[in-house]
């Protein structure tokens, strides 16, 4: 159950600097103007970029700790259900952070507690996010689960709606029946188009995915197949 989750009221209304603090904005007294001083109560919250790759369901974080080092000027985020797996990460992440001091390695990987089925459009903006991950996601085999997936209609659109153009949503399973699922559903999307086999071996993210992720080391040790797809967010076509 997810009743005890809190939600921003809106992506400005997050605390990203508590998440990301070697990335919070710092508010120059002596140079706060009227226009430009962020309103006190904002000002804790404000981060001086914004968060660009959310994993979805992002379980004890092998993907983000692996993307992390691979994509330094870039802010990740992995949001999970589950609480104890949600504070291990949050655990390692301080732990990293505090081994790499010297090097400001990690600070930009954050994992926040969320269910991503829900209130994703208040975590972030329009257009904000490059790259989202839904790496194994729960099968939910039965038809009267298949409601419970995370990829449908409904929350593609809302992928859709967080990702910029151009963006990509990166899946893999090791389920086939789930893997047409998300394929036949985000083709079916109109603001989606699912890249070339040859795009998507050239990129980095799909060997990290195949092979960094927790789910994806287990099917590898078990000799299981892995299905990958990715889609990129098209451009909204222009209103007639
Ligand atoms: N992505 C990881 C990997 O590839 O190793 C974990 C895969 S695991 C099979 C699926 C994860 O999604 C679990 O950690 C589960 O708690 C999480 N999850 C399921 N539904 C979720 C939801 N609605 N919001 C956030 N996380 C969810």
């Amino acid at each position: 159950s997810d009743h005890s989750l809190t939600y921003p009221k809106s992506p400005s209304d997050m605390d990203w600097a508590s998440y990301y603090p070697a990335y919070a904005a710092k508010v120059d007294e002596s140079e706060a103007t009227v226009t430009q001083a962020p309103k006190e109560e904002d000002a804790s919250k404000q981060i001086t970029r914004p968060v660009e790759i959310a994993d979805i369901g992002c379980g004890y974080g092998g993907l983000l700790f692996a993307l992390a080092p691979k994509f330094p000027d870039t802010l990740l985020v992995g949001m999970e259900i589950r609480i104890s797996v949600c504070e291990f990460v949050q655990e390692k992440i301080r732990a990293l952070r505090h081994q790499n001091l010297a090097t400001g390695a990690y600070q930009n990987v954050t994992c926040l507690r969320a269910n991503t089925m829900k209130f994703l459009p208040n975590f972030f903006a329009k257009a904000q996010l490059a790259k989202i991950f839904l790496c194994f996601p729960d099968p939910h085999f039965k038809a009267r689960k298949h409601k419970a997936r995370i990829v449908s209609t409904t929350l593609n659109s809302e992928y859709a709606y967080v990702l910029k153009p151009g963006g990509i949503v990166y899946t893999i399973t090791d389920v086939e029946d789930l893997h047409n699922w998300m394929v036949e559903h985000f083709v079916a999307h109109p603001s989606f188009k699912r890249l070339g086999e040859e795009e998507q071996e050239q990129d980095v993210c799909v060997e990290v995915m195949r092979t960094e992720t927790e789910e994806g080391k287990k099917v590898g040790r078990n000799g299981g197949q892995k299905f990958v797809a990715c889609f990129r967010r098209m451009e909204d076509p222009p209103w007639p």
